[in-house]
């Protein structure tokens, strides 16, 4: 089975959510009552850097934390919490399980995927592999368990680099999934030739590279932060190409003013917080071509909200609940990476993840 040839499914991308406006009043009491909750039942939230304000800033006053997705399940690993509340996407509450199978993790919406995970069913996914069994498979985390389980090794894009790196040392060729793009860029930055498969971020892929030649003559002292999941054009133009936590940390301690970011709305929330003098302007996601079905801001990020979670800690609701041998399989590629990355002394965390 050639690249070319794979019919992938159609992406239904579904409209951001509409959440009820909340007053300052009631948003503080949804607050308070939700940390009232998650203490009575010994729960921690953990909240990745492109959900809500709301929730970011709830994650850090209840004493759980924010991060990218890797981070979010060591974090999970660490606490001795019985309940891991996932603000996130579905891959991210999978690979908090698979990390942490004794507790129980939950999510406001089930329903909140990703363009990668859809665009990568394990079937297909298995076929593909199956077809070409001499390639060591790398998949990318914004993928199912199950087709974790078919990896040989997980990779963040904060750890892509040296790990392909490696493998390409060690004489391997190199199938790699799911994200083109990201998949794309690691190759032009190793020069190790991989088989891609074709998928991609509706949010990331709408990054429009002449209306940000446009911006950037707008704001000619600005730094250009892009995620490596955008298209090569944006990529090319950036002064940092980062995963979410290597652009935060550009943007409090590069000495530019102006930042034009090229991911997820959403993760100004953080930014700002590290460096509220600093200037953040959105990469232009209209322009030619343009059909804005995010508009830089994940729909599926969008499911997580703090009226769901509200309604969550009321209900049994919402568990992953992952196939134990499934879970046996997919934990191997994944503790591949971490003990990589504690032998190379690559902290995950200032290297930053998907
Ligand atoms: S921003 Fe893109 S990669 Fe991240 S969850 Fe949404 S669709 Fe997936």
């Amino acid at each position: 089975m050639s690249v070319q040839s794979l019919k992938l499914p159609t992406i239904l991308v579904p409209d951001h959510p509409h959440w009820p406006q909340l007053s300052d009043v009631e948003r503080d009491a949804m607050k308070q009552r939700i940390a009232e909750k998650l203490k009575a039942q010994n729960a921690v939230l953990v909240a990745h850097y492109y959900t809500d304000a709301d929730l970011q800033a709830l994650a850090e006053e209840t004493g759980g934390c924010v991060a990218d997705s890797l981070e979010m399940a060591k974090f999970g690993a660490a606490q001795e919490a019985e309940t891991l509340v996932v603000c996130g996407v579905r891959f991210m509450g999978e690979t908090a399980k698979i990390l942490n199978p004794e507790k129980r993790v939950i999510m406001p919406d089930l329903g909140a995927t990703c363009s990668l995970d859809e665009g990568c069913p394990a079937d297909l996914f298995t076929d593909f592999c199956d077809d070409h069994p001499d390639h060591t498979v790398v998949v990318y985390a914004n993928t199912s368990a199950e087709v974790k389980a078919r990896s040989d090794w997980v990779v963040t894009s904060g750890i892509a680099l040296p790990i392909i790196e490696y493998l390409a040392s060690e004489g391997k060729k190199i199938l790699w999934g799911p994200d083109r793009h990201l998949g794309n860029y690691v190759q032009r930055i190793t020069g190790v030739d991989m088989l891609l498969w074709p998928g991609s971020c509706v949010v990331h892929e709408e990054f429009k590279s002449v209306a940000l030649e446009r911006i950037r003559r707008l704001h000619p002292d600005a730094a250009v932060l892009v995620h490596p999941e955008s298209p090569e054009h944006v990529i090319d133009q950036a002064d940092v190409v980062g995963s979410t936590t290597a652009l935060i940390k550009a943007v409090a301690e590069m000495k530019n003013k102006e930042f034009i970011v090229a991911t997820d709305g959403s993760i100004f929330y953080k930014m700002q917080q590290m460096a509220p003098d600093k200037v953040l302007i959105e990469a232009p996601t209209a322009g030619e071509g343009a059909t804005c079905v995010s508009c830089a801001h994940c729909p599926w990020m969008g499911m997580n909200a703090l009226h769901n979670l509200d309604k969550l800690l009321d209900s049994d609701e919402n568990e992953i609940h992952i196939d134990p041998a499934t879970r046996e399989r997919a934990v191997i590629p994944i503790q591949r990476m971490l003990d990589f990355s504690v032998q190379q002394g690559i902290g995950m965390k200032g290297k930053g993840n998907a």
